[in-house]
């Protein structure tokens, strides 16, 4: 059985650790471009430099760069019976640009985890990260900057795949646990089953 999932939620909603966390439950690879990019930049590889600034500034990627990326790692072997999508789409055109990839594969998204978190908490959340981790994207202007584009840009992409039937809105308050059962409990809801389970 195939899996085909995107989490998508704002800056601070956990979708990274939610993801790893779901991705290993139905033995996928996780698929971060965030990790992508950041692992790019740590590399100095091409793709790192020409990232670089962009991310420190909390900006997008060109969409013809990322789709790119995207492709790319998509048509590894790893990811032929499913992956789980976080940071991309990110806003309409990458939308079109994942759907355009899968249909040319004959394949199609399962179900978009919409990991819903208030505002408060996710700037909260997002500078304790600052304090412990010090991501160079993660000072006060350039998070308020990341937000807005979620708001602007990638919040949309959820109403495009709300008028596909696939999007689940999960609470993502709670416990790190509690949060990752919601999410199961949804995506069995819909048939998908964990190896383990299946
Ligand atoms: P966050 O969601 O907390 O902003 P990410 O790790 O998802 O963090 O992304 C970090 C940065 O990587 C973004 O601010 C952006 O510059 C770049 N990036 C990640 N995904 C995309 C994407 N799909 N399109 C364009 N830029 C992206």
């Amino acid at each position: 059985m195939t899996t085909r999932l995107l989490i998508v939620g704002p800056q601070g909603s956990g979708k990274g650790t939610q993801g790893v966390r779901i991705a290993e439950a139905f033995g996928i690879p996780a698929i971060s471009t965030g990790d992508v990019f950041r692992g790019a930049v740590a590399d100095g590889s091409p793709l790192g430099q020409q990232v670089k600034a962009i991310i420190e500034s909390g900006n997008l990627v060109p969409d013809e760069l990322t789709s790119a990326v995207v492709r790319d790692r998509l048509s590894q072997a790893d990811a032929a019976e499913g992956f789980l999508l976080d940071g991309f789409p990110r806003n309409i055109a990458q939308v079109a640009s994942l759907d355009d990839f899968l249909e040319g594969r004959d394949e199609s998204l399962d179900a978009v985890i919409e990991l819903d978190v208030p505002r408060d908490e996710s700037i909260a959340r997002l500078s304790q990260r600052a304090a412990e981790q010090g991501r160079t994207d993660d000072t006060e202007e350039v998070i308020a900057n990341r937000l807005a584009i979620y708001e602007r840009e990638t919040a949309p992409i959820l109403d495009v795949y709300r008028t596909r039937g696939i999007v689940d809105r999960i609470d993502g308050v709670g416990g790190l646990d509690e949060i990752t059962e919601r999410i199961v409990a949804a995506l069995e809801a819909r048939g998908l089953l964990r190896p383990a389970a299946a």
